[in-house]
Parts: structure tokens; sequence; C-alpha cells
């Protein structure tokens, strides 16, 4: 199964990402977590790539679309599926995917997108925390880790701080529009209520998901 996942920055893609691919065995390819990994690794791409984190601006559409397309020419994707978590953000990555995938002879099977009302968006992203150790994402007051964790063991993202969120959002709104409906075009996208508890959300991706297989 090879799958999208799309909405605003913290709908809740990553947190139902890890649950998606973990019952479904597929590979998860988030760009904002290769990016991250590439900054941490201080790679000439992941210096060029912070400079637009930093400003909530997205990176670049060649850099982007070039490190998806070489991740999805690797041969356990024909093998195993993959969730796409955060690609594709501008119409022109559509595109490229579009034409990356139909090289590839793989199909997209379907789009999830989940929907969450903008104003509470950035209550999520700025309680967001994420365990140092495994990169596992929690909220402070909607998903805490267990009861009484070290906060030295979490870190907030730097692009979570509010002046950048403000800017993600806007971007992420004025971009995510037409790519939703280029796939609802191909009747792919099954819009999701993102508005409810994490094991609600999941539940009902699960329902859709088995309609899909
Ligand atoms: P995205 O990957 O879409 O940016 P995340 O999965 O990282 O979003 O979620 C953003 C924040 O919101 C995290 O702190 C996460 O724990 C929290 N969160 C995710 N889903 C929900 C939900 N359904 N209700 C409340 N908080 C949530
Ligand atoms: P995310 O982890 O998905 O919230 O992404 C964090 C940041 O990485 C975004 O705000 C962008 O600056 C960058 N990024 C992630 N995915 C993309 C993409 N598909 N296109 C451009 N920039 C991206």
């Amino acid at each position: 199964m090879n799958l999208l996942i799309m909405g605003l920055p913290g709908a809740g893609k990553g947190t139902q990402g890890a649950k998606i691919v973990e019952k479904f065995g597929l590979i998860h390819i988030s760009t904002g977590d290769m990016f991250r990994a590439a900054i941490a690794n201080q790679t000439e791409m992941g210096l060029l790539a912070k400079s637009y984190i930093d400003k909530g601006e997205l990176v670049p559409d060649e850099v982007t679309n070039g490190i998806v397309k070489e991740r999805l020419s690797q041969k356990d994707i024909a093998e195993r599926g993959f969730l796409l978590d955060g690609y594709p953000r501008t119409i022109e990555q559509a595109q490229a995917l579009d034409a990356a995938l139909s090289a590839l002879e793989i199909q997209l099977d379907g789009v999830i997108n989940i929907d969450v009302n903008p104003e509470s968006l950035v209550e999520r992203l700025s309680g967001r925390i994420i365990h140092k150790e495994t990169g596992e994402t929690f909220h402070k007051i909607f998903n805490p880790p267990a009861a009484g964790y070290d906060e030295n063991d979490y870190y907030q993202r730097e692009d979570d701080k509010p002046e950048t969120v403000k800017r993600r959002l806007d971007v992420n709104i004025s971009q995510g529009a037409p790519i939703l409906e280029h796939y609802r075009k191909e009747n792919l996208v099954t819009d999701i209520e993102g508005n409810q508890d994490i094991q609600d959300v999941f539940a009902d991706i699960e329902k859709a998901l088995s309609n899909l297989k």
C-alpha cells in the first residue's frame, strides 16, 4: 500500500503516521524528519534546508524533490510500500511525485487528509515535545509521556516557537488547497476528522484504509 498523509503543521501527520506504518508495515518517509537528520549531520543540504526551516519557509522544490525521488527509488519501497508525510507541499512537488512514481511504475493507493481547526494548531505546535533518544512525538498536555517524565529527555523544535509557527501556517494554508484538489480529481482523498482524540483519529484512519486494501 502506498499512501500520502496530508494536513497542516500540527494536524497529527507524524503521530498518526507512526501508528499507520507500525500497523501496516509501511516505510515512513517524512521530508521534515529527513531535513532534521541532515541538519543534525551538518551536511551541505542540511545547512541549506536549515536556512529555510528556521524562517518557516519551504525548502526549494528542486532540493526536496531530489531527496524524495532518491528515497522512492530504493528497493525496499516496492517491497513494503510507503507513507509519505509532509510531501508534496507545493503543486510542483505533486507533479514531480506523479512523474517519479510513474517512472518507477508505482501506484498511489490513497491520500489521508487530516482536517483540523486551524485555531487549535498553535496550541498543538507550542506544546509539542520530542523524545531525544527515540524521536517520538508527544504533547505536554494532550499526549504527555509517562507521569513524572524528565523534561531534560525531551526537546522543543526550533520551528515550533511562536514567531515561526505563524509563518509556517500561512505558507502551508496557501499552498495546500491546490494539492488536495489535484488528488481529489483522482478520487484518492479520504478526509479524516482531526479534532478528536489521537486514538479516535487513528480508528477513523484504520477504517478508511481497510476500504482501500
Ligand atoms: P504534524 O506531524 O502534522 O505536524 P504531529 O503529529 O507532530 O503533527 O502533532 C502535533 C502535536 O499535536 C504533537 O505534540 C502531538 O502530540 C499533538 N497531537 C497530535 N494529534 C493530536 C490530537 N488528535 N489531539 C491533540 N493533540 C494531538
Ligand atoms: P514538518 O516536519 O513536516 O513540519 O517540516 C518542517 C519544515 O521542513 C517545514 O516547515 C519546511 O521548512 C521543511 N519541509 C518539510 N517538508 C517539506 C516539503 N515537502 N517541501 C518544502 N519544505 C519542506
